[in-house]
């Protein structure tokens, strides 16, 4: 019995006895050194006074049926100090025995691992971090690009991996000495961390490479490269801006390379040397440039750089105009047109919307595009107004999401209209569901405040985006436009005929009148006028047309139907 005092009071784990019920028979000194608490503070105290409060009750709960089942149990444990502080404590808890087998004592044997985690987790930092930058290093790396190849052929959406390199890092290390280097480093951590999205990787390889992962970049590979390209621009943009290195003002840039994965074709190391590969491309291109490994990805950005200088010189130079195509009523008289941009390309010719909205979203220019193409409807609604055979005539026109969302976009609209003296009663603009994406409450103010000045809505595209019914209902909306989707296929598809008149009904419903577009035959004509569509737009009727063709349709077919 005294051997056994001995070992219990010397142990240096601390231990404690209960009785069956749970309340403190004995504790040892290293209890009292590692709980703060003193034996005569304890002695009838459950220990459940020692609880953290960081395990659930499963957590306990699940323990118990363990010391039951098979009479002991072990494990990590948070408990609360008498200072209040929280430790993680390594214990061992046995249920004692008599010779009879009932159940006399617990017995919980536990350890201070305080020390021992924060080495843990220091070993773990070092093991998976860049001491310097703090960034994932290329173990950690390896890692997350595992788990990101396996989560993209799970879900088909691509990710990009980016190898960066600064220009001339060499030159700064001689000449300003290793820690300007250093804090050039840093600080070329921080702002890639600034670039990217919360769930991406920023990872340092060593010297001045660093990595970046994207993930979620969609299912097409070309618009998965475009977004890319777009972070890869951002990011050497962001690295161009001058660098405070104590005393020193630094200027650097840098050359980005990018391959794609999804997950199927490419082993990680094949991944990594394939951005390398491109980053060396974009070095040898004169730097400060990104480079896509895929030669096809970088025919599609080539594209759209040229694209992009050409459209700010198309803008430059006035190449754009609109044509006209005429909506009509029930009765088949004109009503108004809708106005379609073109661009009257010098080398190209004419120039679809299809292809040039789309990388004027993009790179914001289609800000200006969109001013001008406001402008000039307005101009034409008010010269309209001053010739009795057009004064009736509204004037529909495309407004892109991109451009709706400026702060500025209702006084532009507003101004036009001023400034050309137009009834904007007669100015419809046609939104697409895409701009109910985000910010909704914002949308219908800046609707609500066009509406009172007599602007009117059509949802175009209607049926092919999102569209919340509840919106729906509480935007200022006076028309829906059945996308010609639907119409195309009315009289061969069961579900395009279902859509199309789900969508009539539901714009009766809202008491908002609706218009079919792309109407090409007498077929789809009579399917919808069936089912009480009332507005038509398509080639059946006219296609888009020069102004003075269109004002010459309008004017046949007054003579022809007397409205
Ligand atoms: P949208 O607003 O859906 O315009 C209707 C498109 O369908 C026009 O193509 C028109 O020419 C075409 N279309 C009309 N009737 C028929 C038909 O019976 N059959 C067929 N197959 N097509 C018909 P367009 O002019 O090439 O315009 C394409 C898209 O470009 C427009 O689609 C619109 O989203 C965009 N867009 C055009 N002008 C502007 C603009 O000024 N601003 C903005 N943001 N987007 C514009
Ligand atoms: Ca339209
Ligand atoms: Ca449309």
């Amino acid at each position: 019995l005294r051997q056994a005092a001995t070992v219990f009071e010397s142990s240096a784990e601390g231990v404690t006895i209960t009785t069956p019920d749970g309340s403190i028979i004995a504790v040892n000194r290293a209890f009292t050194e590692i709980t703060g608490y003193d034996e005569s503070e304890v002695i009838g105290c459950n220990p459940r006074f020692l609880q953290s409060g960081r395990h659930g009750k499963n957590f306990y709960h699940e323990m118990w049926e363990s010391i039951s089942r098979n009479g002991r149990w072990q494990g990590e444990l948070w408990n609360r100090r008498k200072s209040g502080e929280l430790y993680p404590e390594w214990i061992s808890i046995a249920a004692v025995h008599d010779k009879q087998g009932r159940l006399t004592n617990y017995v919980a044997t536990f350890s201070d691992i305080t020390q021992h985690k924060q080495a843990e987790e220091k070993i773990q930092l070092l093991a998976f971090s860049d001491p310097l930058t703090k960034l994932p290093n290329r173990r950690l790396l390896l890692d997350r690009l595992q788990h990101a190849l396996a989560s993209s052929s799970r879900s088909k959406r691509h990710g990009a991996l980016f190898f960066i390199d600064l220009d001339d890092f060499k030159n700064l290390n001689d000449t300003l000495g290793h820690d300007k280097g250093d804090l050039l480093l840093q600080q070329v951590a921080q702002r890639l961390i600034g670039c990217v999205r919360e769930g991406d990787t920023v990872a340092r390889l060593g010297g001045d490479e660093f990595v970046v992962m994207l993930e979620d970049l969609g299912s097409k590979a070309l618009e998965a490269s475009s977004q890319a390209e777009l972070v890869g621009e951002k990011i050497l943009a962001t690295l161009n801006l001058p660098y405070y290195l104590e005393e020193y003002l630094h200027h650097c840039t840098s050359s980005i390379g990018i391959t794609l994965f999804d997950g199927h074709q490419d082993s990680m190391d094949e991944l990594l040397k394939q951005a390398d590969l491109a980053m060396y491309r974009a070095k040898g291109s004169g730097r400060n440039s990104l480079r896509f490994f895929d030669p096809e990805m970088q025919t599609v950005v080539a594209n759209r750089v040229a694209m992009e200088a050409d459209l700010r010189e198309g803008i430059q130079k006035n190449q754009f105009i609109l044509h006209y195509q005429p909506q009509l009523d029930q009765a088949g008289g004109v009503t108004g047109a809708e106005a379609l941009v073109r661009w009257e390309h010098p080398q190209r010719g004419i120039v679809s919307p299809t292809e040039f909205i789309l990388p004027a979203e993009e790179t914001g220019l289609i800000l200006p595009i969109g001013l001008w193409v406001l402008e000039t409807a307005c101009e034409q609604l008010s010269a309209w107004a001053k010739r009795p055979e057009m004064a009736h005539l509204t004037m529909a026109v495309n407004v892109s999401a991109r451009q709706f969302r400026q702060r500025e976009f209702v006084s532009q609209v507003l101004s036009a209209l001023d400034r050309n003296n137009a009834d904007a009663g007669k100015l419809k603009l046609e939104i697409t569901e895409s701009l109910l994406l985000e910010d909704v409450e914002e949308i219908i103010t800046m609707m609500t405040a066009l509406k009172a000045r007599g602007v009117c809505f059509s949802l175009d595209d209607f049926g092919t985006g999102y569209s919340s019914l509840s919106y729906l209902k509480r935007l200022p909306l006076d028309q829906l436009k059945i996308d010609q989707s639907f119409v195309k296929d009315v009289l061969v598809d069961p579900n395009n005929a279902t859509i199309a008149r789900a969508i009539i009904a539901l714009a009766h419903s809202l008491g908002l009148t609706v218009i079919a577009e792309g109407v090409e035959t007498h077929e789809q004509l009579h399917f919808l006028s069936g089912h009480g569509c009332q507005a038509y737009q398509g080639n059946l009727f006219s296609p888009p047309l020069l102004l003075e063709d269109f004002e010459s349709f309008v004017r046949q077919v007054k003579c022809r139907t007397g409205k």
